[in-house]
């Protein structure tokens, strides 16, 4: 069997355009335009066009950015008071403080200065701990992303055996947590494996759903999979590659040639999970424009 593709950059237009339209009924409607603040620190370039797709996204979408780049040596003083300058701003309706911070500043002092009803990135303790009990809350993006793929595609997630490969605090955890929820974004049954987990194709031949996020290269390989399974490839990898002007390619975590002619789906890297990251992102922003409406 050859897999068919799931199209990550296709499904992220898709739900741009849909926003871009909620956005501008909110406009119309309301006279509320969505706003997403951002907080770089240095010069860190994976950082820094993160940031800069963030904000393009912003503008295509039609959400107010409010862009703040300090140089490396910004005291945590510095930063906590733009956070809170955006927390009490109503054109402010998600804030976003891109990591890794510099040494010198206590990133979870200032991820909890982040007001939760803004905390559009999904990282606040509050966000988690609202999703995990199941209350309503900004969704973390990876994750979100993840389950919008597979939803998108059709695919099955109640009664799902699901094996998530990775546990980190921005993918692994809270996918698994979102995933076991009652609800129609969960319903799966899941296991999280990591590097203590033995025999871990023994996992990952059970699973309808295998979900990869380890950072590693070939950590998913054809015998580790079922007949059928759905394969979503979060890994971003660059691995040497002299062909390539720029000297290296990018891989997923996923041995994806040979996986893909035993699974039923899969994400490529790039173009799968990646375009979904900055969308959700978007749509958090919007969702928390929304929850602004004044009744009546
Ligand atoms: P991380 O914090 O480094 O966590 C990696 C996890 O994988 C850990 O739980 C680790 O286990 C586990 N692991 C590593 N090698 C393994 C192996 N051989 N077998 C089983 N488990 C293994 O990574 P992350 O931040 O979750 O990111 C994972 C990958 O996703 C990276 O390539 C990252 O660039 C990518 N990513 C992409 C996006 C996107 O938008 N596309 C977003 C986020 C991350 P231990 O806990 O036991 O160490």
């Amino acid at each position: 069997m050859a897999a068919r593709i799931i199209d990550g950059k296709q499904i992220a237009a898709d739900i741009r355009a849909e926003l871009k339209k909620t956005i501008a009924q909110l406009v119309a409607d309301h006279g509320i335009t969505p706003g997403l603040g951002v907080v770089l620190v240095g010069d860190d370039p994976a950082s820094r066009s993160y940031v800069t797709a963030k904000e393009r996204a912003c503008a295509e979408a039609g959400i107010y950015s409010d862009d703040n780049h300090l140089p490396a040596d910004a005291t945590q003083a510095e930063l906590l008071a733009i956070v809170e300058r955006m927390n009490q701003d109503p054109k402010i309706h998600g804030i976003l403080v891109q990591l890794p911070l510099p040494s010198h500043i206590d990133e979870s002092a200032v991820l909890l200065a982040i007001d939760p009803d803004k905390d559009v990135d999904g990282f606040h303790p509050v966000s988690v701990g609202r999703m995990v009990i199941g209350e309503k809350a900004f969704l973390s993006c990876t994750p979100h992303g993840i389950i919008q793929l597979l939803q998108r595609s059709n695919v099955q997630l109640e009664g799902a055996e699901v094996v998530i490969v990775g546990r980190s605090n921005i993918v692994g955890k809270p996918l698994a947590n979102m995933l076991i929820q009652k609800w129609d974004k969960g319903n799966a049954t899941v296991t999280v494996c990591h590097t203590r987990t033995k025999n871990l194709s023994e996992h990952t031949r059970r699973a309808d759903i295998v979900i990869a996020a380890t950072g590693r290269p070939n950590t998913i390989t054809a015998d580790m999979i079922k007949d059928g399974a759905v394969v979503i490839d979060v890994g971003v990898n660059r691995v040497d590659d002299p062909t390539r002007k720029r000297g290296y390619r990018l891989v997923g975590d996923v041995d994806f040639g040979p996986v893909a002619e035993k699974a039923s789906l899969i994400t490529p890297v790039p173009g799968g999970v990646g375009p979904m990251t900055i969308t959700m992102l978007l749509y958090n922003t919007v969702d928390s424009a929304k929850a602004t409406i004044q009744p009546g």
